[in-house]
């Protein structure tokens, strides 16, 4: 048993981080109670890597990417589905929580836990348009999976992780595809050019035809949709899938007086300002000790991680113990026509780049080093070698934190 009777732990966010979190604290037998906020899409947590994979391609259901729960949840978790937290008084610690029928209260809180992710970022004249749809959430998923019947041509905007497996995905039911790219190569940002000119070859093997070099400056919805260019050139669709990055889903805290900066500022704990409210998941953003600098991470294995971390933490703190510094190497990966594109590190301010072939295949497999050390590795269907240099990053960097300053030039 931790904690006591008398406490109250609020978790905000009903996605991965959230749900770890409870589960976490469950598993220390937390003899408190805890709220669990879990926010408007009124779900259970669910797999959201598996929308613009299995889902679309219609190789699960909802119901088969629900996220396990070790054990059924205590009588002293409350879960509220549907409800969000709308305001922070830190000084109070209290947070406020508008449930779905728009009634509000107040919470108070011993601890919290802020686990409320990003969402799709949609310009405001994109919003709303019929035929236009971005992918974050299961209803977003099966509002595009219920038009595939119909072959609808596509164009997906954005060639990043999200917009480049739709576009893989979509590829795969059979649709007519064509992918814009606002530089010259898919996923460039994450993996650089050589792993990007792998992903554009992909993509056109695979009958996906590219606009590149284009952003895409208004859309109008009569009957199909019209996609304007910043080159004055246009095009229609049936449906457009728009895949442009996710903004932080902190708008609930503006004005608590915490950072706010890029997502919710914490230390090398996870805590923030406030150390008995604590951050992880896509929302938080720490100095990781290992690479020196400020990051966050919108990666899933790191919302589960570091949710763990986090609760430890705060138990440190509880037990008057030093919370230890969260240092996982990042990690993702990406699945795009039978093809396991992983990568460890964080290639941010990498000044060389070295290419061979590893795992089945002979694929590109990439290191990305930073004054002779490397920061990243990215390969194609080579898990091996992969996880290999997430040991190595883990250890080379141990030795070397590098300082904020080298980050900046
Ligand atoms: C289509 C798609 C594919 C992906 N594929 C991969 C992949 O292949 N590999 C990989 O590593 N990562 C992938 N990701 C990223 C991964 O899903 C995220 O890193 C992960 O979901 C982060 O979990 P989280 O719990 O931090 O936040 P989120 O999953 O964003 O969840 C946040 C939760 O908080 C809730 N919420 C928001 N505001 C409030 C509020 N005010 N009050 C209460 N609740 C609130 C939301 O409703 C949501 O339930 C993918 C993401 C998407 C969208």
């Amino acid at each position: 048993m931790v904690g006591e009777t008398s406490q109250t732990i609020v978790v905000a966010g009903g996605s991965l981080a959230g749900h770890t979190v409870v589960t976490e604290l469950e598993r220390h037998g937390f003899a408190g109670q805890i709220v669990w906020v879990r926010g408007r899409e009124g779900t259970a947590p669910y797999s959201r890597p598996a929308l613009s994979k299995e889902l679309i391609q219609g190789k699960v259901t909802a119901e088969t990417i629900r996220l396990p729960v070790p054990q059924p949840y205590g009588p002293r978790v409350r879960i509220m589905d549907g409800a969000v937290c709308a305001g922070l008084d830190p000084h109070a610690d209290r947070v406020l929580v508008t449930q779905p029928d728009l009634s509000e209260r107040w919470i108070d809180f011993d601890a919290l836990f802020v686990c409320t992710g990003t969402q799709a970022r949609v310009p405001e004249a994109f919003a709303g348009l019929p035929g236009v749809h971005s992918l974050r959430t299961l209803a977003d998923a099966e509002r595009i999976k219920d038009r595939l019947a119909v072959r609808p041509r596509t164009v997906v905007v954005g060639a990043g992780l999200v917009g480049s497996e739709m576009a893989a995905s979509l590829r795969s039911c059979g649709l007519p595809v064509e992918l814009i790219v606002q530089g010259q190569l898919p996923m460039e940002a994450v993996f650089g050019a050589e792993l990007g000119r792998f992903c554009l070859e992909r993509h056109h093997a695979n009958g996906v035809t590219t606009r590149l070099g284009a952003t895409v400056t208004a859309l109008t919805a009569e009957g199909p949709v019209t996609l304007t260019y910043d080159d004055g050139e246009s095009s229609t669709a049936d449906m457009v899938v728009l895949g442009l990055g996710a903004v932080t889903s902190c708008d609930w805290l503006d004005g608590c007086g915490l950072d706010l900066s890029d997502g919710l500022g914490c230390d090398e704990a996870l805590r923030t300002a406030r150390p008995n409210i604590l951050a992880a998941g896509d929302v938080a953003n720490w100095r990781h000790p290992l690479f020196g600098h400020r990051m966050r991470v919108e990666h899933w294995s790191n919302a589960s991680a570091q949710a763990r971390h986090a609760v430890e933490s705060w138990l440190a703190g509880q037990e008057g113990r030093q919370p230890p510094a969260f240092a996982d190497v990042p990690y993702f990966w990406s699945d795009q026509y039978g093809l396991k594109y992983q990568m460890v590190g964080h290639a941010r301010g990498h000044d060389e780049v070295h290419v061979e072939e590893a795992g089945t295949g002979g694929y590109p497999f990439v290191t990305y080093l930073r004054g002779g050390r490397i920061v990243a590795a990215a390969g194609v269907n080579a898990p091996r070698a992969v996880m290999r240099m997430k040991a190595r990053i883990q250890a080379d960097l141990a030795g070397d934190p590098t300082s904020e300053e080298v980050y900046a030039r």
